[in-house]
């Protein structure tokens, strides 16, 4: 099938970047289900270029596959990721309550390699060097390209009180990156004494994955009334209220976890000792002081400094790359392409929009090898589903258009007025509708 079809058939489906379509099912457990349809490369179409990816999680395993299933074999494409295997964080939650292994969550690079032929190297990019096209591999070497595409997620602040992100490691995990910190949290909450209370903070927004925070205070609460029924979970949310899905959540914090979970708005932390698990914080211009038998401290986020020396973190806060949404290309840097949490643009830092920026981008960066320009009106959509108990589930969908007047990507009006479209109630059959959202996203991204 070539690009031409391809788009077609995208186009056909009313909503141009919709993930496509993947034979997969859930199993109860929510293990991965069945084969995702391998469509194949086609021959050179004409386009050719080097495109080098910098990091291949959500955002940047997308565009690496799309580059070469739109593009075909002239486009040479080279993933570099330091990991030799991506842990999602979607579905993180559910290790910390054991519901999920976190050997469930890992997603290899083989077939972006052996059927898509992406050329893949495991190593850090260390600098990027604009003026030669080149960026710098930690392992040594560099690599030359046409155009680059940057995917390299977040990197972590440190929390007021503390002096090194080893805290993080060994004291106070934040588990906002899938890995070793998810496993230490889960630890930490089996070996907790009950009776004792979870802290739990949220940075002020934006952070990756807006109702994140809010759904594993959530799971944490309801795997507490089972497993240390005298504990609670206390949340500091830096924002002066919840933001996003607040009649979900308030729900959920005041009736079906009534009592376990203690919701504090408005609350900036000021100081965090991970020797004793203190916290200092503020609110309503009162001092409080708090010990907590765990602490996730969820700190602020930023793009990688990798991308700030190279001058791209250039948002209005400084912390992100701003980019034109009709191509992801960088506004402070020709020829690079920023997607995924590292970009600064409308949509909600979540892999599903990382999916769809990433192809997005490719479809774009094929445009331009061709001479063309980028789509004048992409849409991307994005689903995000919330375990609200170990059996139920709330979500949240969004379309969004491109709008020329701000250029920027809004929900359209005729899209419930403008806003995101939530779930009325938490329920099973959304808990099984996410099992197979989940395993269709992943497959059509490293699949
Ligand atoms: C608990 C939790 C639950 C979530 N739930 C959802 C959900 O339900 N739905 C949803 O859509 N999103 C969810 N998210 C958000 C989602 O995980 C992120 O938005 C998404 O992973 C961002 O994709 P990304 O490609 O930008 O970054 P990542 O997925 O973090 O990938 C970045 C990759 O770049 C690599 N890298 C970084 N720097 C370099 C370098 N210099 N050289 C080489 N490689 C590099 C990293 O190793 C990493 O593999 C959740 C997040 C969390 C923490």
């Amino acid at each position: 099938m070539n690009r031409r079809n391809f788009l077609g058939l995208l186009t056909a489906s009313g909503l141009g970047l919709l993930t496509l379509p993947i034979i997969s099912h859930a199993d109860d457990d929510g293990k991965k289900g069945g084969a995702p349809v391998l469509f194949p490369v086609p021959t050179n179409t004409g386009l050719n270029g080097n495109i080098v990816v910098v990091g291949g999680g959500m955002a940047g395993a997308t565009v690496a596959k799309y580059l070469r299933l739109w593009g075909g074999t002239g486009v040479n494409v080279t993933l570099v990721e330091q990991s030799p295997s991506y842990i999602s964080n979607i579905m993180s939650n559910t290790v910390l309550t054991g519901q999920r292994d976190l050997s469930s969550l890992v997603y290899g690079y083989d077939t972006l390699a052996s059927h898509y032929g992406v050329h893949r190297i495991t190593d850090e990019v260390t600098a990027i060097h604009a003026g030669q096209k080149q960026v710098s591999l930690a392992n040594g070497g560099s690599l030359a390209y046409d155009r680059l595409v940057l995917a390299p997620g977040l990197q972590f602040d440190l929390l007021p009180g503390m002096t090194s992100l080893d805290e993080y490691d060994t004291r106070i995990p934040h588990a906002w990156k899938a890995g070793p910190q998810t496993q230490l949290l889960h630890d930490q909450l089996v070996n907790m004494a009950d009776g004792e209370d979870v802290v739990l903070s949220i940075p002020l927004a934006p952070y990756r994955c807006p109702p994140g925070p809010y759904e594993r205070a959530c799971v944490i609460a309801d795997w507490l009334k089972s497993h240390k029924p005298n504990s609670k979970i206390i949340v500091l949310d830096a924002n002066p209220d919840i933001i996003v899905e607040k009649e979900n959540f308030l729900h959920a914090f005041t009736v079906t976890h009534a009592g376990v979970v203690d919701y504090r708005p408005g609350s900036t932390i000021t100081h965090v000792n991970s020797a004793n698990l203190g916290i200092d914080y503020v609110r309503g211009g009162i001092a409080q002081h708090i010990y907590a038998g765990v602490i996730n401290a969820i700190p602020p986020q930023r793009a990688p400094q990798l991308l700030a020396d190279a001058g791209l973190l250039n948002s209005p806060n400084g912390r992100f790359a701003a980019v034109n949404v009709l191509s992801y290309e960088s506004t402070a840097q020709v020829g690079i392409h920023v997607i995924g949490d590292a970009s600064h643009t409308t949509q909600p830092k979540a892999g599903h929009i990382g999916n769809q920026q990433g192809k997005t981008c490719a479809d774009a960066i094929l445009r331009l090898l061709g001479g063309q320009q980028p789509d004048p009106a992409p849409v991307t959509n994005s689903a995000c589903y919330t375990p609200i108990t170990a059996t139920t589930a709330t979500w949240l969908s969004a379309v969004y258009q491109f709008d020329p007047m701000t250029g920027a990507m809004t929900i359209p009006s005729q899209h419930n007025n403008g806003n995101a479209i939530a779930a009325s109630a938490a329920t099973t059959g959304n808990y099984k509708d996410m099992l197979i959202w989940f395993n269709t996203l992943m497959g059509d991204t490293f699949s």
